[in-house]
Parts: C-alpha cells; sequence; structure tokens
C-alpha cells in the first residue's frame, strides 16, 4: 500500500498534521520512534504521580471565542471544544532581574501598566513598538525578515538597554533556537504568544491533551505505528518515479513503508540525515541549545510564603545571558515554573510542585554519564536549581517528596534531537521544503515552536502541502 502521507514523529506537529490530513479522507500513517505520543511534551509516570516531561504553560491563551486568534483557529481545524483542554490561566507571571521586576499576565494591559511603573520614560516607545508589531500577521510572517535581529529592532523603540534586555528573556527562554539575539520573525511570534495572549495549563496535564489528539486521529482513519523509528530516506525514484522525490521510508526493523508525501518533525538536519546527507556537529543548522529541569513535588506550596506567580523569568546577570552552557548547569539565567499556582477551580487543588529550567552543556552531561557521576551530578544540580529558585522567590522549599532532574541526554534519548536541543536548529524553515519536492518539515525546525506553535506548524504545513 503507498499511503497519502507518511508523518514522521507523533509530537504535537506530527498529531496534528495528522489530524488534519485524515480528516479530509487521506491515508496517512505516523511513525514514531518511543512508545509514548507527545515528543518533547509528553508525560511519564513515577512514584504513583503523573508527570509532564517539560509542561510549563501553553502560550496563545485567550478566552473562549477570542476571533483571530491562534489558539481559537487551532482548535477549529482540529475540530477540538476549548473546553475540552481543560485550560486553567495563569496568575500573574514575572521577569525578575537584579535591577528590577516586572509582572505580566494575561490581560497585556497589566505589562503596560508594570512598565508605566517601573520605567515611565519608556512607555511611548513601548507603545509605539506594540503597534508597529501588530501590523505583522504571525502567520504569515516569513524568511524576508529572519536575519533582522529583535535586538536591534527593540532598540528602535525604547532606550533603556535593562528593559529591552527584560522583555527578551521570556521570550528566549520560550522558543529561541539562537545564542544571543532573536531573528525578528521568532521575537513576532513570540511576543504575540506571550505578551499579547498569555499562558494556561491543561489542568489534567499533558497526557490528557495527547490523549484528545489521539483519539481525534484514531476517530478519523488515521494509522500510527510506535515504537518504530524511520532509519532512512531513500531518495532516487519516489511513487511518481520522479528523481528528487523520497521513494522509500525505511524502518530500523527493515520494513519499508511507501508514501505519496513524507512530513517529518524530526528535525531538519536529523531528517536529511535520514536521506543520507553527512550534515556535520559544527554545521550552522545544528542547534546548540539545551536545558536541564528539576522537578521537585513539595510538602507546602509556596503560595503560603506569599509566592504567588505562576512563572518567573529571571536572570543574575545585566545583560541577561542566552547561550549555550559550558557547565553542567548555568544558573545565571532561567526560568522557575510554580503549576499550583495556575488558577485551578476551588476543587482542583494541584500538588505543590516547583519546576526550575535553566542552560544545560550536552557535552558536559555525556561525560557525566561516561565517567559514571550521571546519578550524582543530576541530585547535585537539582538541588542548585531549587536554590536559585529560594534566591529569586525569597521563599523556602521546605521538604522535597518527589524530584525528578530532565537533562540534554534525557530529551536526545527522547526525541532523537542532536545536542538535545529543544529548540532545534537556529536556521528555521518557515516554507517547510525540503531538497526533496514530496518531503517536507513540520514543528520545531519549520519555525513555529511550543505547543501551541507545533500544532499550528503541523496544521499550516499539511493545508499548504497535503490538501492543496
Ligand atoms: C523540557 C521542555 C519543556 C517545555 N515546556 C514547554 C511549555 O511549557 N510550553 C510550550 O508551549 N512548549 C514547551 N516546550 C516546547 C514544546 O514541547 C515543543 O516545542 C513541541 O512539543 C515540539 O513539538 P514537535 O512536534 O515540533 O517536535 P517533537 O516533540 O520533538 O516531536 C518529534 C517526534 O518525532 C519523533 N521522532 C524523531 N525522529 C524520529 C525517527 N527517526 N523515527 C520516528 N520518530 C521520530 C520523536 O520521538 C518525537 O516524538 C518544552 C519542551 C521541553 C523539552
Amino acid at each position: 500500500m503507498t499511503y497519502d502521507a507518511v508523518i514522521i514523529g507523533a509530537g504535537l506537529s506530527g498529531l496534528a498534521a495528522g489530524i488534519r490530513l485524515s480528516h479530509f479522507g487521506k491515508s496517512v500513517c505516523i511513525l514514531e520512534s518511543h512508545t509514548v505520543a507527545g515528543g518533547l511534551n509528553s508525560y511519564y509516570q513515577r512514584s504513583g504521580r503523573m508527570l509532564d516531561v517539560g509542561l510549563h504553560a501553553m502560550t496563545n491563551i485567550v478566552a473562549e471565542g477570542t476571533r483571530a486568534a491562534a489558539l481559537t483557529r487551532l482548535l477549529r481545524q482540529l475540530r477540538i471544544r476549548y473546553d475540552e483542554l481543560g485550560l486553567v490561566p495563569q496568575s500573574t507571571s514575572r521577569i525578575a532581574f537584579p535591577q528590577a521586576s516586572v509582572g505580566f499576565s494575561n490581560d497585556p494591559a497589566f505589562l503596560r501598566e508594570e512598565i508605566a511603573r517601573v520605567f515611565p520614560a519608556q512607555v511611548d516607545g513601548f507603545d509605539k513598538m506594540r503597534t508597529d508589531l501588530a501590523r505583522f500577521d504571525e502567520a504569515a510572517v516569513g524568511s524576508e525578515i529572519e536575519a533582522i535581529s529583535a535586538r536591534q529592532y527593540i532598540d528602535k523603540f525604547l532606550t533603556e538597554p535593562l528593559l529591552r534586555e527584560m522583555l527578551l528573556c521570556p521570550l528566549m527562554y520560550y522558543g529561541n533556537a539562537g545564542e544571543d539575539d532573536m531573528a525578528l520573525f521568532s521575537f513576532i511570534i513570540m511576543w504575540k504568544s506571550i505578551y499579547e495572549t498569555g499562558f494556561g495549563r491543561p489542568v489534567q496535564g499533558m497526557k490528557h491533551v495527547i490523549e484528545l489528539l489521539l483519539k481525534k486521529y484514531e476517530e478519523n482513519g488515521g494509522e500510527l505505528k510506535m515504537g518504530e523509528r524511520v532509519s532512512a530516506l531513500r531518495t532516487g525514484s519516489g511513487t511518481s518515479g520522479e528523481i528528487g522525490e523520497i521513494g522509500e521510508i525505511v524502518l530500523e526493523s527493515g520494513q519499508t513503508i511507501q508514501a505519496k508525501q513524507i512530513f517529518s518533525s524530526a528535525g531538519m538536519v536529523e531528517t536529511l540525515r535520514l536521506c543520507g546527507h553527512d550534515v556535520g556537529e559544527a554545521d550552522e543548522r545544528v542547534g546548540r541549545l539545551s536545558f536541564v529541569e528539576s522537578i521537585a513535588f513539595l510538602e507546602k506550596p509556596l503560595s503560603a510564603q506569599g509566592v504567588n506567580e505562576s512563572i518567573i523569568f529571571f536572570s543574575q546577570t545585566m545583560p541577561f545571558v542566552y547561550r549555550r552552557a559550558e557547565e553542567l548547569a548555568d544558573l545565571r539565567s532561567g526560568v522557575i515554573c510554580i503549576p499550583d499556582n495556575f488558577r485551578t477551580g476551588e476543587n482542583e487543588a494541584l500538588e505543590p510542585c516547583l519546576r526550575v529550567t535553566a542552560r544545560a552543556s550536552a557535552q558536559k552531561w555525556d561525560q557525566s554519564f561516561a565517567s559514571g557521576q550521571y546519578k550524582e551530578d543530576k541530585k547535585t544540580v537539582s538541588g542548585q536549581l531549587q536554590q536559585v529558585a529560594e534566591t529569586i522567590t525569597g521563599a523556602s522549599c521546605g521538604m522535597v517528596l518527589y524530584e525528578d532532574l530532565f537533562t540534554p541526554r534525557t530529551i536526545r534519548r527522547y526525541t532523537g534531537k542532536l545536542a538535545g536541543a529543544i529548540y532545534g536548529s537556529p536556521v528555521k524553515q518557515p516554507d517547510g521544503t525540503t531538497p526533496w519536492n514530496n518531503l517536507f518539515v513540520i514543528g520545531t525546525d519549520q519555525g513555529y515552536l511550543g505547543i501551541v506553535g507545533s500544532m499550528l506548524s503541523g496544521i499550516s504545513m499539511a493545508n499548504r502541502y497535503g490538501l492543496s
């Protein structure tokens, strides 16, 4: 059998593309190397708890029914009702630098008020920048602005470097594959995902969201093969007999599959390698940024000590550092997420939890593993991350009931991302094309990041190439 489409990866972009294509009667098969769906944003069980791999929050959160919003568009395209996600909004979040602290929430007016309070001389510039950003349609921005620096763009409007760095910190931490600066393309997408809309958390965690997506896909008749790693994409003669097409998808098990079109969420470099291209580690397209995250379940909620923010983006230095770490964890900047500080209903109290993320060196973690130190280093770094959270929040973590830490090795193991690069390649491919005319990249390396972004990517690439 020749499928209309084969999708590599049952992460969020792959599932969204699969739902879209199968909804319109295409024969689709998703191939996933792991045994659990979800990719970078999956879940696992430990000590009787269901843990989300990476979930801090979904971005782009708007109220139900909001018109012309990315989230509303996404749900409509996937035929999912807003209430099915079980979203709970953030309380407020905060950007904490040594010199200043600025809050924001799901109401953009609050960020403006905060800037007026902390940086009164910058409000006019901030307003002008927002007006300018509003003229870009984030669903249509393309490679023509890929090369423009976000730092330089901000400097056209703001004269206070501290505010520029503070505004960049959440946007970079939640979706920048490059080091030190952001492409304007990514900046616009992330600005609208975080400051113009906001954060929400599926109260039942990612398992619920992934099961919802899988159900839709299966109801549409989509096929899913778990534990099936694609080991090669053979080029030469495709189903149409044309040179320049992928002809065969080869699985690690030795089986081969034919498809008219292939959508790969494995990453651009990873996909090129599957096609036999020798892309070395030094290639500029290889992502270099990886992270560690400690997850700690606490005996008592941090809100009992007056910490009420849902997420705190911090930098202990100015300017803030966002580049590949040289150590197991670079604690100069990072993200603190307190899931139980999202606004749950009265009867939905979540177990007190603290998640702390910082940049990490994939190489150092590999060395740690090779020298047999891995377990011990995980424990040490977990403690260091919790200590940083204590410094930034001024609260004590108290008794930790259960803790875990993911490292760049974890990311590479479960998603195949080279060097554990969560945000993939710094060189994005907004139109999703590859050198082969029936092979497209979706997800992270197409340019849309995060839970909502990767789903939008899967949908838009399926619409553009699979359904047109
Ligand atoms: C720790 C962490 C925290 C995060 N927190 C948030 C957050 O709070 N909010 C947010 O919006 N985003 C967050 N993200 C980012 C978000 O998870 C990702 O941007 C998004 O899930 C990417 O989806 P994707 O489909 O593009 O790629 P992936 O999730 O990487 O999916 C790719 C899939 O392809 C599979 N695959 C790869 N190669 C092959 C192969 N050869 N054969 C078969 N299958 C293959 C992989 O196993 C994987 O399942 C976080 C990510 C991490 C790692």
